[in-house]
């Protein structure tokens, strides 16, 4: 039965796919043109494919087959943006080089890989005109590699009311890259201090603000992290301060601000965090004025529940297609899962090609990945909308 569908994947449109999209320039910010080339590949299979402009020329890409009855609904996810180029690239980066089994180009791994065995799911499914419950639907969303907007875009949209997402980032459930269970959050602290000016040779008449920010700064590792049983305490570290004058003047600074990255685990909120660093500065009685914003981008940190059925389609589908177990972790780091499981509760799978080099020069993708990932892709979609 669902062996009319495997026998429609198609290794040669998957690797022509790929091919096309590497050689597109989608660099975060830039994705107007790779957005456009989906939309065409999904019309070309006879699929209705929608374009939602998320910036000026940053559209995202949804499309949808529709089951026999209502059931289930899924989203098969990729990011259609890249990181920039990095420097040390041997080939050109925007030209599909296959060496050695491996195919070279920007942003092949992450995620045009991902995205390329989707559409050769979706082919598949209108190919063999398998029939399903509920909905399989595509998203192609912009600024993964920024803030997230094309992610919080789709999950503020009625393309975001789905049972559960698999984003076809390269974690191929082995040793290099487990399986995430969730994933740590993060802030940018911005730090306002507002002292005094006044002459320098007389200080006690002013309020150093550089001298009030040494003290936050001095104090930070009294932040209250907390503690958790898979992703232990997080962490802080200032990435910026300025203050002080522009032009040389014996004058007590009035201003100073800096900002502080924090890494949140499950438990943790960008509110409670926000607190937190409220207390702290609070209880240090500063005499200057003192302001804490956030500056984008914010994420919140997420646990997935293993017993979900797409945990459980995935772990069963990867034994039989791989032969193995899956490997699973709780991750530090960022992906659009942190916006839809952390801020929208919608259970995320990652699933995607092996990687050795993520965000690196010479990205690559081992081509004996493409086939099991696509069958991979097919059944999950198959057992979650029986
Ligand atoms: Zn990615």
């Amino acid at each position: 039965m669902m062996e009319d569908l495997l026998k429609e994947l198609d290794l040669n449109y998957t690797l022509r796919l790929l091919k096309d999209m590497i050689s597109i320039n989608s660099i975060v910010g830039n994705e107007g043109e790779m957005a456009e080339f989906i939309k065409n590949e999904l019309e070309a299979l006879g699929l209705k494919c929608i374009a939602v402009e998320v910036e000026r020329g940053r559209p995202n890409i949804y499309s949808k087959l529709t089951g026999k009855t209502t059931g289930n609904k899924i989203n098969f996810n990729g990011h259609t943006d890249t990181i920039p180029i990095v420097d040390g690239w041997e080939t050109d980066p925007f030209d599909p080089v296959i060496k050695d089994g491996k195919l070279f180009g920007l942003g092949v791994c992450d995620m045009k890989t991902g995205i390329a065995c989707t559409l050769n799911m979706l082919r598949a499914f209108v190919e063999s005109e398998h029939s399903f419950n509920g909905e399989l639907s595509f998203s192609g969303v912009v600024d993964e590699e920024g803030f997230g907007k094309g992610a919080k875009a789709m999950l503020a949209s009625e393309y975001g009311k789905v049972d559960a997402i698999v984003l076809g980032e390269p974690y191929s459930g082995d040793e290099l890259k487990p399986i995430p269970l969730g994933i740590t959050g993060k802030i940018l602290y911005e730090i306002l201090v507002k002292g005094k000016a006044a002459h320098a040779f007389r200080p006690n008449f002013g309020i150093n603000a550089i001298e009030e920010l040494g003290k936050i700064l001095a104090n930070l590792n009294k932040l209250n992290f907390q503690n958790h049983p898979k992703f232990g305490k997080g962490n802080y570290s200032t990435l910026k301060i300025e203050g002080g004058y522009e032009i040389y003047s014996v004058t007590v600074p009035s201003f100073a601000r800096m900002e502080v990255n924090r890494l949140l685990i499950p438990g943790e909120t960008v509110q409670s965090a926000i607190d937190d660093m409220k207390n702290l500065i609070h209880s240090l009685n500063l005499s200057a004025e003192v302001t804490v914003n956030l500056k984008p981008p914010r994420y919140e940190a997420y646990i997935d529940d293993q017993n979900h059925p797409i945990f459980q389609v995935f772990d069963s589908v990867y034994r039989t297609v791989m032969g193995k177990a899956p490997l699973y972790e709780y991750t530090i780091g960022i992906t659009d899962a942190n916006i839809f499981a952390g801020e929208g509760q919608i259970p995320c799978l990652h699933l995607g090609p092996h990687q050795e080099v993520a965000h690196q020069k010479n990205e690559y993708v081992p081509m004996d990945c493409l086939e099991p990932l696509s069958t991979m892709y097919s059944l999950i979609a198959v057992n979650f909308l029986k």
